[in-house]
């Protein structure tokens, strides 16, 4: 449980990863694949290995539809334009399923306390974009929202700790402690708490993300800056009780 010191504290920010935090990037994932399979008749770790090779070069995370289709096109034998771009259309239908449950309610709480919003990304931001326009989070920050940062890191570590850098320096804020920070993956979350170990942290963990079990989250509750961990983002009472 947070400390007494966090009660009536001012919040001068609140930063929150993308994927997997605000938007089900899993999903998005998972509707990737399943469409490769029944679209171009590869098996599921065909449709992996597509996926995972338009991901990456030289480790930089490149992945974009144009990286995708070209990925396809290398392994699909039945490969059409026409095809592809029917893919692309449906793909970028809206669907608000998508944001994570709770997302729009703290992000009007914090619109109505006037509380600043930070959204992180890593990746191309092409890409991103979609995301952020897909699931209908570009509509709840409103159409002028300019405080998304990108990062075409190498090390998605350091692009984050770098971003988080960039905002401090811009709120002028050289005392995390009244900064919220949102993020997903439980190693990650640990890492950069290290750089900025009085950072106010809520994690969500993702269930369908394989790469982490129970037991990593159940690390970070020992740790007394991180205020909650939970498979959604309904946390507005959480954030109350502190302002
Ligand atoms: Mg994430």
């Amino acid at each position: 449980m947070p400390d007494e010191s966090f009660k009536n504290m001012a919040i001068k920010a609140a930063i929150f990863d993308l994927d997997a935090t605000l938007i089900d990037t899993e999903r998005i994932k998972k509707d990737i694949i399943d469409f490769i399979v029944s679209g171009f008749g590869l098996n599921k770790k065909q449709a992996l290995e597509v996926y995972k090779n338009s991901r990456k070069e030289n480790e930089k995370n490149i992945f974009s539809l144009e990286s995708l289709k070209k990925e396809t096109k290398k392994i699909a034998k039945d490969f059409s334009e026409e095809k592809w771009a029917s893919f692309v259309s449906d793909f970028n239908q809206p669907d608000k399923s998508l944001l994570i449950n709770g997302v729009s309610d703290i992000l009007a709480y914090l619109s109505q306390e006037k509380i600043p919003v930070f959204v992180l990304t890593l990746g191309v931001k092409e890409w991103q974009d979609i995301k952020i326009e897909r699931s209908g989070l570009k509509n709840l920050l409103g159409k002028d929202f300019g405080n998304i940062k990108y990062t075409e890191e190498e090390d998605a570590r350091a692009g984050k700790i770098k971003e988080i850098r960039e905002i401090l320096k811009e709120l002028g804020a050289d005392d995390c402690r009244e900064v919220l920070f949102f993020n997903d993956k439980p190693d990650e979350t640990l890492e950069i708490m290290g750089e900025f170990p009085e950072l106010r942290v809520f994690v969500r963990r993702e269930k369908n993300d394989k790469r982490y079990s129970g037991r990593d989250f159940k690390k970070l509750e020992k740790n007394k800056n991180i205020l909650k961990v939970s498979g959604d983002l309904n946390l507005v009472d959480d954030i109350k009780k502190f302002l």
